[in-house]
């Protein structure tokens, strides 16, 4: 590379972060790796830097975004697909680019996402702690043969579409929406159908699609009555596409049997840290772990040896074109 290293402050970095990142830099771009979120209160630590490189819960409002521009920050690295946490329209105004992964093996989310439906479903959280115990009861875990069911899928984009070709071999019928429908879906044995139908026939209803302000709380009251009794919900896309207050009212009701999620609206101030020696203030999180028929991983979809590989040589990739001041083919800009 000719063109001038960047200072890049990585925020919200973590040990696999700092351990992936510097493997790809290999040296090219100093990296300075900071455990902090990028949010108004750490904007002070952008001093002197090119450029930030961001995750999921660091907060790129438009007050952000100017104190990037007073520091003289020329772009926004994203190193995740989702870009709801960043407001665009100010980047735009502030003259900043901003990029994105988007797509980093979307086979990960996919099979994290059939992981949770089929831990759920057989009870294998509960099997394990009662094996280790000793306790070879079979009583409460009874499953259900996801052969032969209905599988609702709301996005049918990269994961999706990982999501769908999964489930081939087990024998489903999937029904599936999506604002823009893919030509190719008959072929992996789905079919499109309007919402109200895929709510009111699914068995398992799983979210793929990005928060926007169509998508934020997709999972409200209303659409909760129109599923089916004793329903499995999963959630691995973000997590204001669910009205969590709706969705404890369903599992206290039964309408929702079972609740996988994999993000939580409010995980900005929970996930990615080690709180168990703390007192966790969130009671609507609190409530929704207190449910025999509730799993939540905190967002480790996406968490898988492949991933962070891609997800580290195409963060340097669009670092890269930063630094040469120009557009190219495989810099995934959202914003210049
Ligand atoms: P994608 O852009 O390839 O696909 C998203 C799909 O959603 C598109 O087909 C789009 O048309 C559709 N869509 C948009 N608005 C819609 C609406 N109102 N109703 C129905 N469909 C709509 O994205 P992807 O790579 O498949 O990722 C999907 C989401 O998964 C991301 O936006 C992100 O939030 C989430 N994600 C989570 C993890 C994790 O670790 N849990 C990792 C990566 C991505």
């Amino acid at each position: 590379m000719t063109s001038k290293p960047l200072r890049v402050g990585v925020f919200s970095s973590k040990v696999y972060d700092r351990q992936y990142l510097t493997a790809a830099n290999q040296g090219r771009h100093e990296l300075l790796f900071l455990d902090t979120r990028l949010q108004a209160d750490t904007l002070p630590l952008v001093k002197d830097i090119d450029t930030v490189c961001v995750f999921v819960n660091d907060r790129l409002d438009s007050t952000v975004i100017e104190g990037l521009k007073a520091h003289q920050v020329g772009h926004i690295a994203l190193r995740c697909a989702g870009f709801n946490n960043v407001d665009l329209d100010a980047a735009k105004a502030a003259g900043i680019s901003v990029s994105r992964i988007p797509a980093y093996s979307p086979e990960a989310v996919a099979e994290h996402t059939l992981a949770l439906i089929l831990t759920l479903n057989r009870r294998l959280h509960k099997a394990y702690n009662r094996v280790k115990e000793g306790n070879f009861s079979l009583d409460g875990l009874l499953g259900f043969n996801v052969h032969g069911k209905t599988i609702g899928i709301i996005g049918t984009g990269k994961i999706g579409m990982a999501f769908c070709r999964l489930l081939q071999g087990f024998g489903c019928r999937v029904l599936c929406h999506d604002i823009q429908e893919q030509a190719d879906i008959g072929a992996i044995g789905a079919q499109y159908v309007d919402l109200d139908r895929l709510f009111a026939e699914a068995d398992i209803i799983s979210l793929h699609c990005p928060l926007t302000p169509d998508t934020h709380y997709l999972i409200n009251d209303q659409r909760i009555a129109q599923m089916k009794q004793g329903v499995m919900l999963i959630n691995t896309s973000r997590g204001a596409m669910i009205d969590s207050q709706a969705v404890i009212r369903g599992l206290k009701s039964g309408k929702i049997g079972y609740l996988g999620l994999d993000v939580y609206e409010m995980e900005g101030d929970l996930f990615f840290r080690d709180l168990s020696n703390e007192i966790i203030q969130d009671d609507v999180f609190l409530r929704l772990a207190t449910f025999p028929n509730v799993l939540i991983t905190g967002h480790q979809g996406f968490f898988t040896h492949e991933a962070l590989t891609q997800i580290a040589n195409v963060t340097l990739n669009n670092l890269d074109a930063f630094a040469k001041g120009k557009s190219d083919p495989n810099t995934f800009l959202i914003s210049q």
